[in-house]
């Protein structure tokens, strides 16, 4: 994983560049050595100055009543006035001896030379020219040490690259062509988005061609879609394609305390791309700034209104004709603010969904490309084992399946890596290591069995296509689903038989020793959510009908509204709802398990014996159940 991490960060830096060119950072490095060589030569002088302006002097020191009294006694035999230093030196008859007195008190220096012209002592003025320098530079001196170190502070900690508008300098990069290219080829699975993003591609490449036809080409085009299914990837693709300068950000980026900071790097980001034009524009992240504007404010809100407002004053302020393309990509669509959606910003939506089975092929394709495979490898095997997962666990899958082979001592990838890889990635690493009381492999035994035969009773849910007791991250044992192809929807029958499965492993437990454990909190949950989702967000609630919450919450959140946006009794009613279809389905599964008694029994002994079952050896097991329909893959612990 490290080896990944680091290699995506040379990537990074491979292919992009600073906005700020380089001499400017030159000067800036100069700038701070200067800064810092001038500190301690700053504060040397200061103490050499202290150590000047604080005047010190030979001899006793007499109070100025002693003074006079030797003076009246004609003992003094001579006087030295120190003007600045109010002080007054010289000899008496004991020795050297100095007086000082309170400054810019002109009658006791008037007094003191009478005193002396009248006892006849010669005396004379020191005028002290260069110290009359020290106060004014020991003053000026601390204000310069300070500056100093704010200066040094702010060279080496700010953020931009010269002088105090550092501070609002846009943080995008440039990514310069013809280097480290990523291209369409290397994303798969996501052809619709692709050949949207061919267009954008060709029309910049040769605007007149487009504009010569009378065609409008969007200004912005909005990538939606889930975290990982290559949002970003595909911007760096069509950074590597196009032949125009591609200027790319992140929206929190642009997320700053201080209210106007956000602004100012919006306006600066669109300043450097217009001078560029034809050029493309990335946002990356754009929920960050675009989210929607609220009536109420709460903390933060007004910088990031500021910013969204800068954000949609640029798009508006240039014509679709000078060849600036905005591309943004973001997880929260439904989140961002409703004026972001209108013509003439992003006026083009491109979904990038989770792959099928033929992207997730091709996808496996593009990551498997000049890595040393089996011949028994069967992509098409782990295409069809990878149901729902994004294009982001896929590359994971492959790279977990080589971390295997070489932890195994193995020179290729094997199709058994690539099983096991995806074992783990979905339920966590094996842990051998752990032993199980007698009673924990038993009930362990019987809670997988459980879900294995409810699942196969009730026709909506997969295969089961493996169990095992062996423990699995968090879970103790774990059933496998398999499917055989994509859904894009489900029924709600389907939905119910699949809670019924996720509590089968509980009902079994409680059939077989009459007791509850812990061990089935996990699919406890899957199925609370599962519930959940049913009745606020598919509307398939049979008090509520055709009602989802969700869409409710989701215009709430939009609006900046924290609360919740419907009222108490529907939210009884949710709860309620969510009750009956879990009561319900426990009691479906604990039925399937009561009629299938003997064959939970002969499958959970089976299973204490070789703790994995899977194959044609599990299809016996589950036969005299009945066949059931495969619908996608999910695992249950
Ligand atoms: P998103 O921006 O949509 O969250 P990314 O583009 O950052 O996702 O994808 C993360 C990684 O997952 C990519 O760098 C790539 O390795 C892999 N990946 C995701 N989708 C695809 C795809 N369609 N084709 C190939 N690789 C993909
Ligand atoms: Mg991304
Ligand atoms: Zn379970």
């Amino acid at each position: 994983m490290l080896g990944s991490a680091r290699k995506r960060d040379k990537d990074g830096s491979a292919g992009t560049e600073d906005t700020d060119d380089d001499p400017k950072r030159d000067n800036r490095k100069r700038a701070l050595t200067l800064c810092i060589l001038a500190l301690p030569l700053l504060v040397g002088f200061y103490i050499l100055v202290l150590y000047l302006s604080n005047p010190r002097s030979p001899g006793k020191e007499l109070r100025i009543d002693e003074f006079t009294t030797l003076l009246r006694q004609g003992r003094i035999q001579d006087a030295t006035i120190l003007e600045t230093d109010n002080r007054m030196v010289g000899t008496y008859d004991e020795g050297q001896y100095w007086v000082a007195y309170s400054g810019g008190n002109e009658t006791i220096f008037a007094r003191l030379t009478s005193a002396l012209e009248d006892a006849g002592v010669a005396y004379s003025v020191k005028q002290q020219p260069l110290k009359n320098l020290v106060t004014p530079v020991s003053l000026l001196l601390p204000a310069l040490i300070i500056i100093d170190g704010l200066f040094i502070l702010f060279l080496a900690f700010g953020r931009g690259s010269d002088g105090f508008s550092a501070f609002s300098r846009s943080r995008g990069k440039r990514m310069e062509t013809g280097e480290a290219k990523i291209t369409f080829s290397d994303v798969a699975g996501v052809d619709e988005a692709i050949e949207e993003l061919v267009e954008i591609r060709d029309y910049l490449s040769n605007p007149d061609r487009f504009l010569a036809m009378g065609a409008s080409v969007p200004k912005g085009i909005l990538l939606t879609g889930p975290p990982g299914c290559g949002k970003t990837l595909l911007a760096r693709g069509l950074a590597g394609e196009s032949e125009v300068p591609f200027f790319s950000i992140s929206g929190s980026d642009f997320v700053e305390i201080f209210v106007g900071v956000g602004a100012a790097r919006i306006r600066d980001f669109f300043k450097v791309a217009k001078a560029a034009a034809p050029c493309i524009v990335f946002i990356d992240e754009l929920d960050a700034v675009g989210r929607g504007r609220s009536t109420h404010s709460m903390g933060g809100t007004d910088e990031r209104e500021a910013t969204l407002n800068q954000l949609l004053v640029e798009m508006d302020g240039f014509e679709s004709g000078i060849g600036v393309v905005v591309l943004a990509a973001t997880n929260r669509p439904d989140i961002l603010d409703s004026a972001l959606m209108r013509p003439g910003r992003f006026d083009r939506r491109v979904a990038v969904e989770r792959p099928d089975v033929n992207g997730r092929k091709g996808i496996l394709g593009i990551h498997t490309r000049g890595k040393p495979l089996a011949d028994n490898v069967n992509i098409d095997e782990v295409a069809k084992r990878t149901a729902g997962f994004s294009g982001a666990d896929l590359a994971n899958v492959v790279n977990e399946a080589a971390l295997l082979a070489a932890r195994r001592g193995a020179t290729i990838i094997e199709q058994s890596h690539f099983s096991e890889a995806i074992e783990r990635l979905v339920a966590g690493p094996e842990r051998k290591t752990r032993i199980l009381s007698p009673q924990d492999r038993h009930r362990i035994a019987f809670h997988e069995s459980g879900h294995a035969i409810v699942a196969t009773a009730l026709s909506g849910t997969d295969r089961v296509g493996k169990l095992s007791i062996v423990a699995r991250g968090h879970g103790g044992g774990f059933t496998w689903w398999v499917s055989e192809g994509d859904q894009t929807s489900i029924t709600r029958a389907q939905l119910l038989d699949r809670i019924a499965a996720l509590l089968g492993g509980r009902a079994a437990e409680e059939l077989v020793t009459g007791e509850l454990s812990t061990g089935a909190t996990g699919d406890l949950d899957a199925a609370i959510q599962l519930a959940r989702r049913m009745v606020t967000e598919f509307g398939m609630g049979t008090r509520l009908g055709a009602f989802t919450a969700q869409s409710l919450q989701n215009a709430a959140l939009k609006e900046g509204l924290m609360t919740q946006a419907f009222s108490e009794r529907i939210a009884s009613e949710i709860d309620a709802e969510v009750q009956q279809v879990l009561a319900d389905s426990a009691e479906r599964a604990r039925a399937v398990l009561v009629e299938q008694r003997s064959v939970l029994e002969a499958l959970a002994t089976a299973l204490m014996e070789a703790e994995t079952l899977e194959g044609e050896v599990l299809d016996a097991l589950l036969l005299p159940v009945g066949g059931a329909q495969p619908v996608t893959a999910a695992v249950s612990s």
